[in-house]
């Protein structure tokens, strides 16, 4: 059990966007936050009050990590499980835990345990090698999605299967790395949840998001989504068993593919606070990132009600440069991450609108 006051200090893995917003909620509380990342002038850093620039190996920074903070989070999944091990046992309380960092970083673990905590997944198999892949495809049959089963993210590391002959391309194209057979799911939408557990077990969830992906990437986030209740109530008991199985302290968010027939299919868990959850932010009552900072200290969680119906639009790579004009727009709630460079498809920031509810 741990209780951070105002004053003290958070410890966030990532330098990037989320670790930010992360950092500017949990300035609101009165925390100091130490970003540790291996990026210099990260997006994270410049709102920090203490920053380690070092490898997610170095154990001797992770040390002196460890001791400067009163609990370590992450703001990207692919943070070493390791690193996570390492300030575990540098005395560190690192919220969510390791666990839940290692399931979500392997897509074939992530898949296994969402099964084992009964949330459906597309059919799956493990693929070591393209013999492997031509073997599983001829059993699977296509449409299906090659994966690699490590460090993809965005609809990256990723390739569509439509014929048994397509195998090699995929495999070159996934950079020949272990890999997962995922099947095709034929989705009406994508919906997200985000949940978020409190240090003695109180969940509270957010409305379900409705989520646009071009080439693989967040475009747009509507809430509410347009989804029938028990979808609601679906997605909202995947995410309480998920997090009541991996003893979870902090913001979660799955991702799933709703089925024409209403059913979910997960497709992917993040131990974190997540895009599709930036509406919050001037949509809800408590932000998903004050609501993170809040259950990883150990505080009461705070309402998750929506005050409005809202959008929210990634502004990707170039899109950035027309900020003056999402600036002059009084219907745009502008935030912009402080990236330097501009590269096609990188989030530089979101805008957010808002709509009284139900109008
Ligand atoms: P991911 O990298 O797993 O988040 O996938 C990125 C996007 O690719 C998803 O948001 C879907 O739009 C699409 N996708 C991924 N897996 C599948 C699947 N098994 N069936 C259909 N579409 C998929």
């Amino acid at each position: 059990m741990i209780a951070l006051k105002p004053g003290d200090r958070i410890g966030i893995l990532g330098g990037g966007q989320l670790g930010r917003m992360l950092a500017m909620a949990a300035a609101r509380l009165g925390f100091d936050v130490h970003v540790y990342t291996d990026e210099a002038d990260s997006p994270a850093s410049r709102v920090a009050a203490r920053t380690t620039l070092a490898a997610y190996d170095d154990h001797a920074a992770l040390g002196a990590f460890a001791r400067d903070v009163g609990v370590v989070t992450s703001e990207f999944e692919n943070v070493p499980a390791e690193t996570a091990e390492a300030l575990v046992a540098a005395g560190a309380v690192v919220r969510p835990n390791p666990r839940a960092l290692a399931i979500a970083q392997d897509r074939v673990e992530e898949k296994r345990f969402l099964n084992s905590a009964d949330v459906a997944t597309a059919p799956f198999s493990a693929i070591a090698d393209l013999q492997d892949l031509k073997g599983k495809l001829d059993l699977m049959k296509p449409p299906a999605i090659l994966k690699t089963r490590r460090l993809g993210y965005d609809g990256q590391g990723q390739a569509r299967i439509t014929k048994l002959t397509d195998a090699e391309a995929a495999w070159e194209k996934i950079g020949q790395a272990p890999g997962i057979l995922e099947g095709y799911c034929p989705f009406e939408r994508e919906v997200s949840i985000i949940a978020a557990r409190g240090e003695f077990g109180a969940i509270v969830f957010y409305d379900l998001c409705e989520n646009d992906h071009t080439g693989g990437i967040l475009t747009r986030t509507r809430v509410p989504a347009q989804a029938a209740p028990a979808v609601t109530a679906a997605a909202q008991e995947a995410a309480r068993r998920v997090m009541v199985e991996l003893g979870y302290v902090g913001v979660l968010t799955i991702e799933f593919f709703l089925m024409k027939d209403g059913t979910l299919v997960a497709n992917e868990l993040a131990p974190r606070v997540h895009n599709s959850g930036h509406w919050t932010i001037d949509g809800a009552v408590t932000s998903q990132f004050e609501q993170h900072v809040r259950a990883i200290c150990g505080w009461p969680l705070g309402p998750a009600d929506r005050l409005f119906d809202a959008e929210m639009i990634n502004i990707l790579g170039d899109e950035a440069h027309a900020w003056a004009r999402f600036a002059a727009d009084p219907g745009a709630r502008l935030h912009l991450y402080g990236k330097r460079d501009t590269r096609a498809g990188r989030k530089m920031g979101h805008v957010t609108r808002l709509k009284p509810r139900g109008s």
